[in-house]
């Protein structure tokens, strides 16, 4: 051990230091992984999709995983457990449904610092069991550690596929239509109320006036604290006919989403900003608090709703489909990523996201 740490100790010292921050998360991700070549004729899709696919037997087997980590996705100030723990596994089989796939089974892995009792961590379990219960999957294992940093959640999951069924991000055609789910921005004003009666609280001299009610605006808190994952949106897709193209879930923003797809299927696209869904209570928060709900909607992240392509002969499906929405068409790659203004301007895509290692 002893020659060991020497050895690193040596080696570090003559090495360079990039910051991560250089490459941001996915080029980090694409750094350390480029030199991992697959090597089982099981694995039929290794990183870069929402989940990794697997073949066993005839069916496909899919499988994706989350890290939850206190202070970073999470704050406990408002969040509650109950809340925490259903989204931890929403967020998970999110995942499996942006593939086109069944959620099947769950491990959860947690990392407990002394500052939580067994009453709380009840509480977390009360939370994924409802989702369990929900969307019809078992908790099969996982693993429990002592922590120094508060609460660690990492959940995977798995899921499964016939292969004819599974939709990636790489396959949306020129003058496909680009549809979204629900509507956009709300999770993220959600957090924003959350914040500011977060922030209003911990000023001493408070005055109970100061602090915002949240009255009429729940579904946006709803939004942000519990999360559902669109099982009912690839379900009535099933029942239209309606084979997406290219799906994923919306976890980080349609700007940064619509970006991958495009990437990963060598487009372009065209979104148009009046077709962007946007819910009105959240469009009133923004308003009040002077953020543009369309930048919201772009960039917000955790709507967990899905986002997919579909060949233009499925129109007239699309439109039957209730809280399905058109916002947009695949173009030649040329073009690149635009948002179409409402007054006919184009403005490229920008991919902010969550960018977890920028500052
Ligand atoms: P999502 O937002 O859908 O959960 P991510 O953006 O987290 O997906 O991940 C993109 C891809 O990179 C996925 O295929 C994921 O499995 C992979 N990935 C993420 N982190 C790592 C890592 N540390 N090592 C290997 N692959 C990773
Ligand atoms: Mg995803």
């Amino acid at each position: 051990m002893q020659n060991f740490l020497y050895f690193c100790g040596q080696n570090i010292s003559f090495m360079a230091r990039t910051e991560i921050s250089t490459l941001g998360e996915f080029g980090l991700i694409r750094h350390l992984t480029d030199k991992l070549p697959l090597q089982q004729p099981s694995t039929k899709k290794g990183i870069g999709d929402d989940a990794a696919v697997m073949q066993f037997g005839s069916k496909r087997t899919l499988m994706t995983t989350d890290l939850l980590l206190e202070g970073i996705h999470f704050n406990l100030e408002y969040v509650p457990l109950k809340h925490l723990g259903y989204k931890a596994v929403a967020v998970n089989l999110s995942d499996i449904y942006a593939m086109n796939g069944t959620p099947t089974q769950i491990t959860v892995s947690l990392g407990v610092s002394a500052r939580f009792s067994v009453e709380d961590l009840e509480e977390l379990y009360a939370g994924m069991r409802l989702a369990c219960e929900k969307y019809k999957v078992d908790l099969v294992g996982g693993d429990t550690s002592a922590s120094m940093t508060g609460l660690t959640i990492s959940i995977t999951c798995l899921g499964i596929a016939n292969d004819k069924d599974i939709v990636y991000r790489n396959g949306a055609k020129v003058n496909d239509l680009i549809c979204v789910s629900g509507n956009l921005g709300t999770a993220y004003m959600g957090l924003q109320l959350l914040e500011r009666e977060r922030i209003a609280h911990s000023h001493q001299d408070a005055q109970p006036e100061s602090i915002p009610a949240f009255e009429g605006r729940e579904y946006l808190l709803e939004r942000q604290l519990k999360p559902e994952p669109r099982q009912d949106i690839i379900d009535k897709l099933r029942e239209a006919g309606i084979r997406p193209t290219a799906m994923m879930d919306i976890s980080d923003g349609l700007s940064s989403e619509i970006k991958h797809i495009c990437h990963q299927s060598n487009v372009g696209c065209a979104i148009y900003e009046d077709k962007i869904p946007i819910d009105f209570v959240a469009a009133e928060v923004a308003e009040e608090m002077n953020l543009n709900i369309v930048t919201c909607a772009l960039n917000g992240g955790e709507d967990y709703e899905l986002l997919f392509t579909c060949d233009l002969k499925d129109y007239e499906k699309l439109v039957g489909i209730e809280d399905v929405y058109i916002v947009g068409h695949i173009t030649k790659p040329e073009f690149g990523t635009m948002l179409i203004g409402r007054n006919g301007e184009e403005l490229e895509l920008q991919a902010q996201g969550w960018q977890a290692f920028k500052s």
